[in-house]
């Protein structure tokens, strides 16, 4: 329902500014106007994905990283569910991990042929943990990275993966990704369902609105239909699920949500 990326710049190996969590838990915070019935985040660093999720309101997420914190880090995602396939239960929210829990996936949207890809998935052998479409988005982004690409970072990594997988994936959905050997690094899709850049000085966000990002720059990139993003802490990149670039139209956010 509601969504945020992070990446952020780092001075020395230590993180410069802001927080990811932070970041990602404000944008949360901000998005909880479109309801929502399930929260969770990921924070990546250094070869290591760390997610904690929970059903019911925002502050249930907060409690539970009082008890088990996460670390701060320069990358992050967040999501606030409204559950279609699958209960509103801790275990459906997102993110999804996939790729033995290296990747972190969260979704708005519903993929419409997920029976059938879950099924060619299981006949590969993979497991599944939730009932949610958006567990097998991660699963089939995860079999391409690993088996396809042979997880290579340096050939397109999970940019390339996104294309691949987005070329299967039937429906609406804003699909967010991050890959624990790509910490600085947050890959984003959409079909018929909104995504948006925010640009910053040395870090860049991710919002399925403005309000994802607002308390931290106006400055603004729509995506268009059918386009990938991919964000570090100083580029943006933008091509269409084929791997031709693409270009964004920049404007500055002039009201207050
Ligand atoms: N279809 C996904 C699910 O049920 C995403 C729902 C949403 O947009 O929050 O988990």
């Amino acid at each position: 329902c509601g969504i945020v990326g992070y990446v952020g710049r780092s001075v020395d190996g230590a993180v410069n500014g802001h927080s990811a969590l932070d970041v990602v838990l404000e944008g949360l915070r901000r998005l909880e106007y479109r309801g929502y019935d399930s929260a969770g985040v990921a924070v990546v660093s250094d070869g290591v994905i760390e997610s904690r999720k929970k059903s019911g309101k925002l502050s249930n997420l907060l409690s539970e990283l009082e008890e088990r914190p996460l670390p701060e880090t320069l990358t992050g995602i967040g999501h606030t569910r409204w559950a279609t396939h699958g209960g509103p239960t801790d275990r459906n929210a997102h993110p999804h991990l996939a790729d033995g829990g290296k990747l972190a996936v969260i979704h708005n949207g519903i993929i419409e042929n997920f029976a059938e890809l879950k099924l060619e998935l299981v006949e590969k052998g993979v497991t599944f943990l939730s009932e949610t479409d958006t567990e097998v988005a991660a699963a089939l982004l995860a079999d391409i990275f690993r088996n396809q690409l042979g997880g290579d970072v340096a050939n397109g990594g999970l940019t390339k993966a996104m294309e691949l997988a987005c070329q299967r994936l039937e429906g609406a959905f804003t699909l967010l990704a991050v890959h624990a050997d790509q910490p600085d690094v947050v890959v984003a899709a959409r079909r018929n369902s909104p995504l948006v850049v925010g640009l910053g000085e040395g870090e860049n966000f991710l919002g399925s609105d403005v309000s994802g990002f607002i308390d931290y720059t106006r400055r603004a990139v729509e995506l268009g239909q059918d386009q990938i993003v991919t964000i570090t802490a100083d580029t943006v990149e933008i091509t269409d699920f084929f791997g031709n670039p693409a270009a964004g139209k920049e404007y500055h956010v002039d009201w207050d949500p």
